[in-house]
């Protein structure tokens, strides 16, 4: 039985001095007799794991031994599961974006004739800096990279080439649980995923398989190892493929509750959940977005990385408490925005990059989220030689330098309005507590 319970608290900064939990969510029932029921596909589930109810089971920091050998395993856990008494003190940097769009106005600009192929690198190249600080990089991309005939809205279907400048820039980890991950069919889920693999990139949210569905992703960084979860509130009504439910991992709470568990028992010390959830445009979370990304932390998740609404969202770091009593923080990022897309005015034209250090304690293993640092960024589009061209920019630091050719000063004046804005969206769910 999980006991967990979470202390509600509506800062933005890291508490270093947190007070006992004021608001506490009543523990969540967890009854293994009950058949787990997978939403959208309508098919039994079967993570093929343990029930979280489970006595072994833990869903603190706790590093456990692995108690079965599943399909779930990327890493070895005995060459890679360091035991307490080896913990060492360790820190890496998380680093996530939000929604990569590709619309159809993106591409001539970053059409190269003489190659006939794409080169969207200067797209990303400003903001590259940032991003290869980063251990652990995250972006959701929202469209099927299938080949063939691009096409934008509503039927997404992008270039290769945007994956390889994401990799370029920096980017890691591609999670592909997202509404558009259909839009052409389950070929264009296989294609995205083998053009991904091939990059090299890691990734959760669509398979090929049943098997791969379950593949555990852990990723260790520095000696930290993150498991790593996507789920999308649906796919724009598309059906899932027929005898294929595996192919878009659906959120369904008791799953992500089981699979949280699997990653924890074969060595993840912290759970990143990549979350394609709210309502577009809202710049406050949705009740339904608050209750899930609560759910995710209480079933033993740690970071709640979220995408869809195309705006930024506020961010909240909340406590959870173990059986044992001991204290773990979570993150919740209820929307990045657009990375980059076409889409303009609202602050549709902003995202965010956010940053967290992940540190590790010596000998007890608890692990801390600290430096939780917001990188706003704006796409730049304007035009040149006739075609429309982008650059996601860091806002900050290009209104400290102020040397940009590109940038007019309503330019200038258009990102300190928008960082003003996006600082006080930030504080928005504090205000409300
Ligand atoms: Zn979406």
């Amino acid at each position: 039985m999980l006991l967990i319970i979470i202390a509600l608290g509506w800062n933005m900064l890291r508490s270093s001095a947190p007070s006992p939990p004021s608001d506490p969510i009543p523990p969540m029932q967890h009854d293994s007799a009950d058949p787990m029921v997978q939403g959208g596909s309508g098919s039994k589930q079967d993570n093929g794991v343990q029930s979280p109810s489970d006595p072994n089971i833990s869903t603190g920091n706790d590093i456990q031994q692995p108690q079965e050998d599943s399909d779930r395993t990327l890493i070895s856990p005995e060459q890679d599961k360091p035991s307490e008494q080896t913990l060492q003190a360790a820190e890496a940097v998380w680093l996530a974006v939000g929604d990569i769009m590709v619309h159809m106005p993106q591409l001539p600009g970053s059409y190269d004739k003489a190659s006939g192929s794409y080169d969207f690198n200067d797209v990303f190249e400003p903001v590259s800096g940032i991003l290869r600080k980063g251990d652990w990089v995250l972006a959701n991309l929202e469209a099927p990279l299938a080949g063939d005939h691009y096409s934008g809205f509503p039927r997404f279907n992008a270039p290769y080439e945007i994956a390889d400048a994401l990799r370029e820039a920096g980017i890691t980890i591609v999670t592909t649980a997202n509404n558009h991950a259909l839009d052409q069919g389950y070929k264009g889920i296989e294609r995205t995923l083998a053009h991904l693999d091939k990059l090299g990139f890691y990734t959760k949210g669509t398979a090929r398989s049943k098997a791969e569905s379950r593949k555990a992703v852990l990723i260790e960084q520095n000696g930290i190892t993150m498991g790593l979860l996507a789920y999308t509130y649906g796919t724009n009504g598309i059906p899932l493929p027929s005898g294929k439910p595996y192919a878009v991992s659906i959120w369904d709470e008791e799953a992500c509750v089981k699979d949280i568990a699997a990653l924890r028992r074969q060595g993840a010390e912290f759970v990143t959940v990549a979350m394609h959830f709210g309502t577009e445009y809202q710049t406050v979370p949705s009740e339904s977005q608050r209750k899930i990304a609560r759910a995710i932390i209480q079933a033993g998740g740690d970071i709640v990385a979220g995408s869809h609404p195309h705006v930024v969202q506020p961010y909240e770091v909340v406590s959870a408490y173990d059986t044992d009593g001991r204290k773990r923080q979570g993150v919740i990022l209820y929307s990045m925005g657009n990375f980059i897309s076409n889409q303009r005015g609202d602050t549709k034209d902003n995202g965010v990059i956010f940053e967290i250090t992940v540190r590790r304690e010596a000998g007890t293993g608890q692990i801390s989220f600290e430096n939780i640092k917001p990188h706003f960024t704006w796409v730049h589009r304007y035009k040149d030689n006739g075609k429309m061209k982008y650059r996601v920019l860091p806002m900050e630091e290009m209104l400290k330098k102020r040397s940009d050719k590109q940038l007019s000063s309503a330019d200038y004046k258009q990102m300190e309005k928008a960082m003003s804005i996006l600082a006080n969206r930030m504080n928005k769910l504090k205000a409300a507590s």
